[in-house]
């Protein structure tokens, strides 16, 4: 019998569960240890389709700070992750920066944009004396 052993991510409770194969359920799988249904969700995708939203930043100009956090809209493939960063590696943004403004639209043909996750102004370089 194929078991996996996983903890829910889906809430801070972190269910530890287990994840059986079988043939008589709908989805292929049965689940357990999961206090409500997002559990098994979550169980049966990350066997069949894992999925993650990715957080991190971009290079930027013209703003106090040289870079920019940003996450994906939604969650993108596991196995996409790789090429999505080596993607948004090579991206640079000028400030000003809106919280939520797309900064690259639809990465890999996932139907996900990477958003700004933090408005940012632009640096003017006043001196106060
Ligand atoms: S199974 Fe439900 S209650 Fe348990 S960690 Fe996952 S989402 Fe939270």
């Amino acid at each position: 019998m194929e078991v996996k052993d996983m903890v829910c991510i889906v809430c801070p409770l972190g269910c530890k569960l287990k994840v059986i194969k079988d043939d008589t359920s709908q989805t292929g799988y049965t689940v357990e240890g999961n206090r409500c249904f997002r559990g098994a969700d979550y169980g049966v995708k990350e066997l069949t389709n894992p999925t993650r939203v990715l957080t991190t930043t971009v290079i930027m100009s013209d703003a106090p700070v040289k870079r920019l956090p940003v996450r994906t809209s939604g969650a993108i493939p596991k196995h996409l992750i790789r090429q999505a960063m080596d993607i948004i590696n090579k991206v640079e943004v000028k400030a000003p920066i809106q919280v939520g403004q797309i900064i690259i639209k639809n990465i890999l043909d996932t139907g996900v944009d990477v958003v700004a996750s933090k408005s940012m102004y632009q640096n003017t370089n006043m001196k106060i004396n």
